[in-house]
């Protein structure tokens, strides 16, 4: 097996793989309609849910060709019953997607903003469930990507159970990373991607959640075609397949990512990205820079920070420096305040992150940008 170049992914996914994962997607061709492959899917399935150590009994887990953005349309417009409201409590970009796809949808909903931020004021949370009680959808994001914010789920699906709704949340940027117990954490649904947490690639997306919600939602308006919950579900329970064509090979290299989770262990892992994420944190202290979001609300996986006050910086120049010698930066998510993300997703350790800031430090200089970093107030 030759060794594949290897680029250090610091934006919010998709994320550095290993060499196995990339290599596992090299197979022989295979009609994905052959039991073989069907046989691969219902493994692959029955992981997924206990990655969120879900109960296969009670949990099921759904898979949909496409980006994550796939997930939060298809709980959306398949699990509201007609008549009834969609809640989202929203402090950020993609609690906002979920608003939009609301609105696509022509659904009755309420969009509870917060700052980005900010976690959401569970008062106001409780306030707006009593007084709609034809609210049946919950939904919130577990870390808004955009910054980096943790919100509250256990607490906000505490609150969505006891006005009688149901939980769904866009755990794309936690799911396989920060450990989640699907019953405890009061989720009815998640969601993520196969090239976030798994550490395999784009392509293949999927829900975990409550099979007899699923199965409930059976007799709910169907709003689409192609991203309907149910109608994937009664097409996997009968026949172990997809029902539209999968992505084969993306399949390939999760189920190889997915031995390398259980290798690599829950725990393990989360003290790996939690290692990385301190290490990020480290050399942005050191430098100097401001970040968006106070401490204890960072959901330990994205990392944002301010763009200094000097007229050197350039988050292009500075992206390119370092995109050439194999770092990738992202800008930030954020309307009002200019940003750029370092994410600890992925296949790198603590070291990386060490090389990296030698490479950072040159292109500040390179550009002529004070160290530390200066701001105006
Ligand atoms: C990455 C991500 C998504 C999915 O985005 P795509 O561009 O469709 O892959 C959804 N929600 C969150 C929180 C994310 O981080």
């Amino acid at each position: 097996m030759e060794a594949i170049k290897r680029n250090i992914l610091l934006n919010p996914g998709p994320s550095t793989t290993t060499d196995t994962v990339k290599y596992a997607q090299v197979v022989p061709d295979i009609c994905p309609r052959e039991k073989e492959f069907a046989g691969l899917m219902k493994g692959l399935r029955e992981d997924l849910v206990r990655i969120v150590h879900g109960d296969l009994e009670k949990y099921t887990s759904v898979l949909f060709c496409g980006s994550g953005t796939i997930n939060i349309d298809v709980v959306i417009n398949s699990l509201l019953p007609k008549g009834k409201k969609v809640f989202v409590v929203n402090n950020g970009a993609y609690s906002t997607r979920a608003v939009e796809i609301c609105k696509y949808y022509g659904l009755p909903h309420i969009d509870l903003q917060f700052p980005v931020d900010q976690q959401p004021d569970m008062e106001k949370v409780e306030e707006i469930l009593k007084n709609n009680k034809d609210i049946a959808l919950v939904h919130t994001t577990h870390n808004e990507t955009g910054t980096g914010l943790l919100n509250p789920i256990r607490e906000i699906g505490a609150l969505a159970h006891k006005y009688g709704a149901i939980f769904t949340v866009d755990t794309t940027s936690t799911y396989a990373m920060r450990p989640i117990d699907i019953e405890k954490d009061n989720i009815d649904f998640c969601m993520a991607s196969a090239q976030k947490g798994l550490m395999a690639f784009t392509g293949l997306s999927f829900v975990v959640g409550n099979r007899a919600i699923i199965e409930k939602s059976k007799d709910y308006p169907k709003r689409s075609y192609y991203c309907n919950l149910f109608q994937q579900y009664d097409y996997f329970e009968r026949t172990g397949e997809m029902h539209f064509t999968p992505p084969v090979q993306t399949i390939y290299a999760t189920i190889q990512a997915l031995k390398e989770y259980w290798a690599e262990g829950e725990e393990g892992k989360w003290a790996r990205h939690t290692r990385v994420f301190n290490a990020i944190n480290k050399g942005l202290d050191e430098l100097g820079f401001r970040q968006v979001i106070k401490p204890e609300w960072r959901a330990g996986l994205v990392s944002s920070a301010i763009y200094p006050d000097d007229s050197n910086w350039s988050f292009e120049k500075i992206h390119d420096y370092c995109y050439e010698r194999g770092f990738t930066i992202y800008p930030g998510k954020i309307s009002t305040t200019n940003t750029f993300r370092l994410c600890a997703l992925g296949a790198i350790d603590e070291a990386d992150i060490e090389d990296f800031y030698v490479v950072f430090k040159e292109a500040l200089a390179m550009s002529g940008v004070k160290t530390p970093v200066v701001y105006k107030d």
